[in-house]
C-alpha cells in the first residue's frame, strides 16, 4: 500500500503545494493512508474562477454528450468498485462490503443522473391575455459548492455532483478531511470524462469549507453536523447564495406489541449498528411496547453480541471502527452520559482491543432511558442504541416527534390502522413500516425536517429543484 498525496484539481490540474495532513487508517493507526495538500483561500478561488468560466459551454453541451459522460463515470466507479471500495474502507472503516457496495451505488447515482439529462422537460401555460403564449423552463443555477462529510464520502458527493452535473452547473467539491484518499480517486474519474473546469476539488478542513461557502457562488449544497450548517448557512445568505443543508439526526423505531419479533430485531440491528451507527439515518431510539420488551431487549442483545467487530479489511468484519480518535472519544462520552442520566447499560459500553491498534467500540445498548435524556436527544453517531419503555402506539408516536430532528422514522407493526397513522402522522422526511430507518433508495426524494434539513430534498428527479432556477418566457407572435 502506498503514501500519496491528495492534491487540490482546479482547472483540470492537480496542485500538490500546501502544508500536508496525515490521513491515518482507523482500523490500524500504524498505516497513514497518504496527505492531503490543505488548501489555501487563494486555490478556493481559483477553483470557483475555473468553474465560473466553464459553466457556459458545459451548460451548452449536447444532452447525450452530458448523458454520455455521466453514464462513462458511472459505469467506471463500478467496474472499479473493488479497488476503490477497499480504499474508501482502509481510510474510513467501514467493512469491505459497506465500502464496495457504497462505491457501486455511487456509480449508480451517475446512471441516473445521466438519464436525467434526457427527462428535461418544461412546461407551458395559457396567459390571461388572449395570443400571448407562456413556457417555463429550467436553467443551472451556475457554480456550485459541494461539502461534504466522511460518513459516505463517495455516495454523497455523488448524490450531489450527479444534479448538479445533468443540469448544467460546474463544480467546486470540499471533500471532508477525514476521507481525502477516496475524494482523490473519485476526482480523478471526473478528471477523466469530463471537460477542464467542470469539475473543481478543494482539499481541507473546515477553513476550506468557509472560504468556499463565502466565496463567489450560486449555491453551496452541505452535508454534516448541524452547527457546520449553521454556519455555512450564515456566510452563504451574505452572498444570497443558494443554500441546501443536509445534517445529523435522531431517528426512532417505535416497535408494537403485534410486530414480528425476528424483523423488530433484525431491523433494528441493521439500523442501530450498521456502518457502526456513523449514519445521518442511524436508528438510535428504540421505543419498545412494554408488552413485548423484555423478550426484545433479551434477543436484541443476542444479536448484538454476536456481531463480528474488526478490521475494516478482514474477512468476516461485521463492524468496523469508529472514523477517528476524536469522534471515537465523543461517542464514548455518550456512554458515560447515558449511566449518570439513569440508563441501563445491557452490552457494550467500552473500547474494544483488537490485533491492531484501531477505534474499535462494540454494539452498545442502554435500557430504561427517557426521552427527555441527553443520550436520546442528542445525535451520538456510533454503535450506541437507547431503548425506552411505551404502553401505547399513541404515547410512542408522541415520543417518535419529541425531537428537534425529522430525517427518518420506523414502525414496526402488523397492525395496517398503525402503520398507516404512523405514516401520516410522523413528522419525518422519511416514514417506513417494517423496515429500519437506515438504507433507503437512491431514486425518490431524501431529507428531513426541523434542524436535519434546510432547502430542498435532495435525490431523485427532485434535486433539480435546488441545481435549477426556472424562467418564464412570453410570447406575442404577433
Ligand atoms: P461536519 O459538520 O464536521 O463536517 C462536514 C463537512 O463540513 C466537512 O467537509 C468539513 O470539513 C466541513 N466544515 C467544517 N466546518 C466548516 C465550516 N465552518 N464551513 C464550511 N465547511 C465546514 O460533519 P462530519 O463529522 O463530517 O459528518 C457527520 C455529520 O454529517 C453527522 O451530523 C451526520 O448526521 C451528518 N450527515 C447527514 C446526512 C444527511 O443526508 N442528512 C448524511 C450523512 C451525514
Amino acid at each position: 500500500m502506498t503514501t500519496e498525496i491528495y492534491g487540490n484539481l482546479i482547472n483540470g490540474e492537480w496542485d500538490t503545494s500546501g502544508p500536508k495532513l496525515a490521513n491515518v487508517n482507523p482500523s490500524d493507526t500504524s498505516d497513514i493512508v497518504g496527505h492531503l495538500a490543505n488548501a489555501t483561500k487563494n486555490q478556493v478561488d481559483d477553483a470557483i474562477a475555473a468553474a465560473r468560466a466553464a459553466q457556459p459551454a458545459w451548460e451548452a453541451v449536447k444532452l447525450e454528450e452530458k448523458k454520455n459522460m455521466l453514464h462513462a463515470i458511472g459505469q467506471e466507479l463500478i467496474d472499479r468498485c473493488d479497488e476503490i471500495g477497499t480504499l474508501l474502507s482502509r481510510e474510513e472503516g467501514k467493512p469491505f462490503s459497506e465500502g464496495r457496495g457504497e462505491t457501486f451505488r455511487a456509480g449508480e447515482f451517475y446512471q441516473y443522473y445521466a438519464a436525467e439529462c434526457l427527462r428535461q422537460i418544461g412546461e407551458s401555460a395559457a396567459s390571461v391575455r388572449p395570443g400571448i403564449n407562456i413556457d417555463i423552463s429550467r436553467e443551472a443555477i451556475g457554480v456550485v459548492g459541494l461539502i461534504t462529510p466522511w460518513n459516505f464520502p463517495i455516495a454523497i458527493a455523488a448524490w450531489k455532483m450527479g444534479p448538479a452535473l445533468a443540469y448544467g452547473n460546474t463544480i467546486v467539491l470540499k471533500p471532508s478531511e477525514v476521507t481525502p484518499a477516496t475524494a482523490h480517486l473519485l476526482a480523478e474519474v471526473l478528471n477523466k470524462h469530463l471537460p477542464k473546469g467542470v469539475f473543481n476539488m478543494v482539499q481541507g478542513g473546515g477553513e476550506v469549507g468557509a472560504a468556499l461557502s463565502a466565496g463567489k457562488i450560486d449555491g453551496v449544497s452541505f452535508t454534516g453536523s448541524v452547527a457546520t450548517g449553521r454556519k455555512i448557512a450564515q456566510a452563504a445568505i451574505q452572498n444570497m447564495t443558494r443554500i441546501q443543508c443536509e445534517m445529523g439526526s435522531k431517528n426512532p423505531i417505535l416497535i408494537m406489541d403485534n410486530a414480528d419479533m425476528d424483523i423488530a430485531v433484525a431491523q433494528s440491528i441493521h439500523g442501530a449498528f450498521g456502518a457502526s451507527g456513523q449514519k445521518c439515518t442511524a436508528s438510535s431510539r428504540l421505543i419498545v411496547h412494554e408488552n413485548i420488551h423484555d423478550e426484545f431487549v433479551e434477543k436484541l442483545t443476542k444479536a448484538a453480541e454476536a456481531k463480528k467487530v474488526g478490521h475494516a479489511l478482514a474477512e468476516g468484519t461485521e463492524l468496523g471502527p469508529i472514523v477517528s480518535e476524536n469522534q471515537m472519544n465523543k461517542i464514548l462520552g455518550y456512554m458515560e452520559l447515558a449511566k449518570e442520566e439513569g440508563g441501563e447499560l445491557i452490552t457494550g459500553g467500552a473500547r474494544l482491543e483488537r490485533e491492531t491498534e484501531g477505534y474499535y467500540l462494540p454494539p452498545t445498548i442502554y435500557t430504561n432511558t427517557k426521552n427527555d435524556m441527553r443520550v436520546n436527544r442528542e445525535e451520538i453517531f456510533g454503535p450506541m442504541t437507547c431503548i425506552q419503555k411505551v404502553s401505547s402506539y399513541e404515547e410512542g408516536l408522541t415520543i417518535t416527534n419529541d425531537t428537534d430532528f425529522g430525517l427518518a422514522a420506523s414502525i414496526i407493526t402488523s397492525n395496517l390502522k398503525q402503520a398507516e397513522n404512523f405514516k401520516r402522522k410522523a413528522r419525518y422526511g422519511s416514514v417506513l413500516v417494517n423496515l429500519a430507518t437506515a438504507g433507503l433508495d437512491y431514486h425518490v426524494p431524501f431529507g428531513g425536517r426541523n434542524a436535519s434539513s434546510y432547502g430542498p430534498r435532495e435525490q431523485g428527479m427532485h434535486a433539480k429543484d435546488f441545481y435549477t432556477i426556472m424562467k418564464t418566457a412570453y410570447t406575442n407572435p404577433g
